[in-house]
């Protein structure tokens, strides 16, 4: 292969080609588009239109909707790249970008089901994620089944012959439950369904839905691809046929497309989404730790996929290559002794957002599953006493610290 000066041109040519880029590569240089400045960093086309040079170019372009942009709500340079990058990233054939992660979520499934069609869902879902399966859908006509998602039997048994979908998040919010991607794909394709993926908790960096076999995945951006708490956005990847049959007609006449400037900020997260999510969840690791060591003072339950203790820990070593940013954890004391433990936090922020370099915590039962009935809440195990922390960048040391006085202040 190598000639007398060595490989270094075979080399290149190989280098040249993003698909043999590693994913830290590709998080850094994928789908860049430079402007005729020869720009370093990503352009940002804060553009809504595009001009043409003749009406014959115009005719032509949306003839075919190739060979140059539109309209912004159609497709936009700077939010091309971060959908190239994504697209690199997932192994997907085609993305659209959203406004935020509902709007992906909703895209996804709404783009493709049609009245008289049903959902499969796993129950434990994000609260708007439920009320688009649990509300919106069955408004237009697509009835939704919701089950334990851990349990397979359970997939299969919902199943009806116009079964179009099945949509669920793994791990799940906020008890990290886990779904086996693999064989609930199966169940799926062989009733003739799709698989919807909401990746949110997992990241693009430590599980790949799409090489596990579900046909689409989706993402709030919000979360850890922004990564700094700043803007919204969301994007949904898939085959070029779904994306082509039915995402992009639904995504350009219905205007769920994000601002580019947020898509600006996105590609600029994923330059450091790699070594974020690696930080962030080896600090993860670490707090799951210490928390699990403290059941003498009152912490009964720690729930991470990566420890042994996880229910699911099979699973979760066969499809995701980490354990994630989040821990969710549970008092003895239920409501009160969550609260004083929050109450107790100097570092550590109370808010229910997620991925962010702060590091976050949320009381579920009070705040994002407030709206559920206290034995739905019982069923998806959200006690009054469990908290849900997501990791930041901040020293684990520090973090650990700032638990370990949110611990103390549960003593009267
Ligand atoms: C945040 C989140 C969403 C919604 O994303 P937004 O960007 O807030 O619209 C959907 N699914 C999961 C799992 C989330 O965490």
């Amino acid at each position: 292969m190598s000639d007398s000066k060595g490989n270094a041109g075979h080399g290149k040519k190989r280098l040249a080609n993003p698909a043999n880029w590693s994913a830290e590569t590709g998080l850094v240089h994928g789908g860049t588009l430079r402007s005729q400045f020869a720009e370093t960093s990503e352009a940002l086309f804060l553009t809504q239109g595009y001009v043409y040079d003749s009406p014959e170019q115009a005719e032509e372009r949306f003839k075919t909707e190739s060979g140059g942009f539109i309209y912004s709500r159609y497709a936009n340079p700077t939010v091309a790249m971060f959908e190239d990058r994504m697209k690199l990233l997932e192994g997907a054939e085609a993305a659209r970008a959203t406004a935020s992660g509902m709007a992906a979520v909703s895209a996804s499934l709404m783009c493709f089901l049609k009245a008289g069609d049903h959902v499969v869902a796993a129950r434990a879902l994000f609260g708007s994620c439920l009320y688009v399966v649990q509300d919106l859908l069955p408004k237009f006509g697509v009835q939704s089944t919701l089950v334990d998602g851990r349990d397979i039997e359970a997939w299969k048994k919902a199943v009806r012959p116009n079964t179009k979908a099945f949509f669920f998040e793994t791990p799940s919010n906020p008890c990290l439950d886990l779904v086996d991607i693999k064989a609930v794909s199966e169940i799926a394709h062989d009733a003739g369904a799709l698989v919807v993926v909401d990746n949110v908790f997992a990241t693009p960096m430590l599980q790949k839905p799409l090489q596990l076999g579900a046909d689409v995945v989706v993402y709030s951006a919000t979360k850890h691809i922004d990564g700094q708490g700043r803007v919204l956005g969301g994007i949904v990847l898939g085959s070029a046929k779904y994306v082509n049959d039915h995402l992009h007609p639904f995504y350009k006449h219905t205007g769920g497309a994000i601002s580019p400037f947020n898509a600006w900020v996105m590609l600029k997260g994923l330059e450091t989404l790699g070594i974020r999510v690696r930080a962030q969840t080896e600090a993860a690791g670490r707090i799951a730790d210490h928390l699990a060591a403290q059941k003498a003072k009152g912490v009964t339950r720690v729930i991470y996929p990566g420890r042994e203790d996880h229910p699911q820990r099979a699973l979760a070593k066969r499809q995701m290559t980490g354990g994630s940013t989040l821990v969710s954890f549970e008092f003895a004391g239920g409501k009160e002794a969550a609260f004083r433990f929050l109450n107790g936090l100097a570092i550590i922020r109370l808010s229910n957002n997620l991925g962010d370099a702060k590091s976050l915590i949320t009381h579920p039962a009070t705040t994002t599953h407030q709206r559920l009935k206290p034995e739905v809440r019982a069923e998806l195990g959200i006690s009054d006493g469990l908290v849900r922390l997501s990791v930041g960048l901040e020293a684990p040391e520090d973090l650990i610290a700032d638990i370990d006085h949110g611990i103390a202040a549960l003593k009267v």
